[in-house]
């Protein structure tokens, strides 16, 4: 196999596809695979997610757990003990213990790193990386020996036998109206938002989660002494994570499922959760258990739930353990539900779900809690409209009221839409054909390949998709464990196909 493959972004996806496709090549092969990672940003390794920013944004996974080699648990503990040399200089007053979330920025030096080592690795196999720094914008397919050409924002041009699309979370575009030099299309980086908004000013944060979170505090810390006020339109915030460790499902697992169903609705989802939470309790009777309300109760006070958060928060919580451990069978259970059922989830249980699944760190609860008490945040339920006004002045009009805002923050992920998005390269798949916007969001890929489906249903033979953009069709993809499973997934299925069409091509 003589191959020339191209991956479009350098994050946490390309990393773990590398390791996988290295995994799959054997050490004597005779002619080497080239791998071209195109990537924007200045840096290698950290992607989006874990760029150099703000050191208050901090991982929701635990320093022992996280790692972006599926074989090396532990990996980035490892690395944190035996680069301490490198990065306790640039955060001199930061213990970092297994159970603690340490900053994503210190997880992007680890990332960095991870990248340099799998280049190394490759080259062991024969496999040359390359990188290009610049951003993709266009892919077409024809019928040449190499069939897929990329062009990049420099016009320039590429040709590769495959390609494999992983670029990471898309933002709300900042062309998407309205337009306003104070509206802010995406909080990150943190740094860059820091920069552009005057520390008295009022700000408005539209979206309670994580990335709303991490701009709450990091404004705060760098010493933002205006009000703030976030806006959940759910009426929810993320719960906060407790004690727990690891706990491997018995019946919400991919064993048992695939036993007993071969669809599933969500009423017996629902059952199965609370089959495994007896399960869990018999397990551990000495833990004191919780009541689980789904959908959880909408929030008229955060101080108040906060504060029962973190009494919760100071013990065990079995029930974070099983829906941590679901990251392994989100995908298959996604693909068994009825699409109306899906239907049903997306629109009416979606943003519950994620307030409970994606938990905060006890000490970003604190934190929250406390710029409730002393006045400075104040926290807002239900649908928003944003209005600009005569003299360019922002106002967020909500049921209850009109907010007056000197900026305003969208901190609501990835677009849905993907028109909406700031991709340009997925905008331009999608307007060719190459691509087919799904309808749960992002775009569609084949479950088992990650090729990429056009509007027809028709399968890429040389294109393929992982990450963020894919979330349409496996519901949940923003966690480090998920991206990597699907990368190593991916990498089987491209090294499979391009085995098969040497062979095809040799034969003829
Ligand atoms: C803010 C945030 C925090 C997260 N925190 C955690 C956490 O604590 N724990 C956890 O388990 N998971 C977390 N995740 C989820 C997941 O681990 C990350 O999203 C993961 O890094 C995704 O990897 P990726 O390679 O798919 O995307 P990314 O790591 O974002 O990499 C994509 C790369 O592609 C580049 N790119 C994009 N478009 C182009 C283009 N057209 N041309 C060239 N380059 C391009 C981007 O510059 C970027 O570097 C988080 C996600 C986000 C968004």
């Amino acid at each position: 196999m003589n191959s020339k493959i191209a991956i479009i972004g350098g994050g946490a996806s390309s990393i773990a596809f590398i390791d996988a496709f290295i995994e799959k090549q054997t050490s004597n092969s005779p002619s080497p695979i080239n791998i071209t990672v195109f990537e924007k940003s200045k840096d290698l390794g950290p992607g989006n997610a874990y760029q150099g920013d703000a050191e208050s944004n901090l991982l929701n996974t635990k320093a022992g757990y996280i790692t972006i080699f599926k074989d090396k648990p532990g990996d980035f503990f490892q690395w944190l003990t035996l680069y301490r040399y490198r990065w306790q200089p640039l955060y001199p007053n930061l213990q970092v213990a297994e159970n603690s979330y340490a900053p994503r920025p210190l997880f992007g030096m680890y990332m960095a790193n991870a990248f340099d080592r799998i280049v190394k690795k490759a080259f062991m196999k024969n496999i040359i990386v390359k990188v290009i720094r610049s951003e993709v914008i266009q892919l077409t397919e024809n019928s040449d020996p190499l069939p897929i050409t990329l062009k990049t924002l420099c016009q320039q041009s590429f040709k590769f036998n495959s390609v494999i699309v992983a670029c990471g979370t898309l933002s709300k575009s900042p062309f998407s109206p309205p337009i306003n030099s104070q509206i802010h299309h995406t909080p990150y980086p943190i740094s860059t938002l820091r920069r552009n908004i005057e520390k008295s000013d009022s700000v408005a944060i539209i979206g309670a989660r994580l990335s709303a979170i991490d701009a709450v505090i990091g404004l705060i810390e760098n010493g933002h002494h205006g009000k703030i006020t976030l806006f959940s339109r759910s009426h929810l915030f993320p719960f906060v994570r407790g004690t727990q460790g690891r706990y491997k499902n018995t019946y919400l697992s991919a064993e048992f499922i695939t036993q007993h169903y071969t669809s599933l609705t969500l009423s017996q989802l629902s059952q199965l959760f609370i089959k495994e939470m007896c399960h869990y309790q018999q397990m551990h009777p000495q833990e004191c258990s919780e009541e689980i309300v789904f959908p959880p109760t909408p929030i008229k006070d955060l101080s108040k739930f906060l504060s029962s958060e973190m009494v919760k928060a100071n013990q065990n919580r079995g029930w974070q353990a099983i829906l941590y451990d679901t990251n392994s069978i989100l995908a298959l259970v996604w693909e068994m539900l009825k699409d109306a059922d899906k239907a049903r989830f997306m629109t009416t249980m979606m943003s519950a779900a994620m307030s409970m699944r994606v938990s905060i760190p006890y000490e970003n609860a604190s934190k929250i809690k406390s710029y409730i008490d002393n006045g400075q945040l104040e926290y807002i339920g239900g649908d928003t409209q944003i209005e600009t006004c005569a003299k360019n002045i922002l106002s967020v009009k909500y049921q209850g009221g009109v907010s007056h805002a000197d900026s305003i923050v969208y901190a609501v992920g990835s677009p849905r839409d993907i028109y909406l998005s700031d991709s340009e390269l997925i905008r331009n798949m999608v307007d060719t054909n190459i691509a087919k916007a799904h309808k749960f969001g992002g775009i569609d890929v084949c479950n088992t390949s990650y090729a990429l489906l056009n509007k027809k249903g028709k399968r890429s033979a040389s294109i393929y998709a992982i990450g963020e953009v894919t979330h349409g069709c496996f519901l949940f993809t923003s966690a480090l464990d998920i991206i990597v499973k699907h990368a190593h997934n991916c990498a089987k299925s491209v090294h499979h196909d391009l085995n098969t069409y040497t062979q095809h091509a040799l034969a003829v």
